[in-house]
Formats: C-alpha cells, structure tokens, sequence
C-alpha cells in the first residue's frame, strides 16, 4: 500500500488530502476532501503533477519586462527547462495581454501568452 499526503491547491479552502494506492485497485483512494476536484488533484498530483507557470520576458530593446504566463498546467519536471527558454527570449512590442508569445512550449501543448498589455 502506498500513501501521499496533498493540500488541495484547486481553492483557498486548502483541504488536507490523504492518497491511498492499493494493489489491485484502479484508481487510488482520495480523502480529506471536500468536492470531487480535490480527488481529481491528488489523483494527477501523484500520476504526473503540473503547474500554471509564470514569469517574466525581456522586451527587445527596453529594460522593461513583461510578464507571462502558461495558458494552462506545465508538467512540473518540465518548469525549469521552460522558465530557462523563457529567460533567452526577447519580444517586441506592442503586445496585447493573452496575445500567444510562444506556441507549444517545448512540446507541452501549453502556449505561453502576455499577461499585460506594452504599447
Ligand atoms: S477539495 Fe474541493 S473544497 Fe477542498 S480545497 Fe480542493 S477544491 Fe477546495
């Protein structure tokens, strides 16, 4: 038998969430939580974790930064490979907030798109 513990991240309630893998079993036992989306985040929290990224970009000839964001969940081993591309890119401006910076990014059919408008 194998048990994880979780703090639900999916609302500020933060419910405190006990995984149970069983031999046999399909899906892992989830306790602790208040509604079904706390058992579907300790269920992909333990088969294979993701996070919204965010962060900042330089802006091609300004001291300026812009920040960004992923438009959905990276998977988690891949954060740093993509925060390491995003360091190494320069965009132009205009830019409209949600406007797609980077399409797919490294192969994770997460796009990274503006979070602010720069004239
Ligand atoms: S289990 Fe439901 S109520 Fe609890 S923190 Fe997660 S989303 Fe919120």
């Amino acid at each position: 038998m194998n048990k994880r513990e979780f703090t639900c991240i999916s609302c500020p309630l933060g419910c405190h969430l006990e995984l149970t893998e069983s031999q046999g079993s399909d899906l892992p036992e989830v306790t602790g939580n208040l509604c079904q989306r706390g058992i579907d985040f300790a269920r992909e929290e333990f088969r294979a974790p993701r996070r919204v990224l965010t962060t900042v970009v330089s802006i091609s000839g300004s001291n300026s930064l812009l920040p960004v964001i992923s438009a959905g969940p990276i998977p988690k081993e891949k954060l740093l490979a993509c925060l390491d591309y995003l360091k190494r890119i320069k965009v132009k401006t205009p830019v409209t907030a949600g406007d797609v910076l980077v399409e797919n990014i490294l192969e994770t059919q997460v796009s990274i798109v503006a979070a602010k408008t720069v004239e």
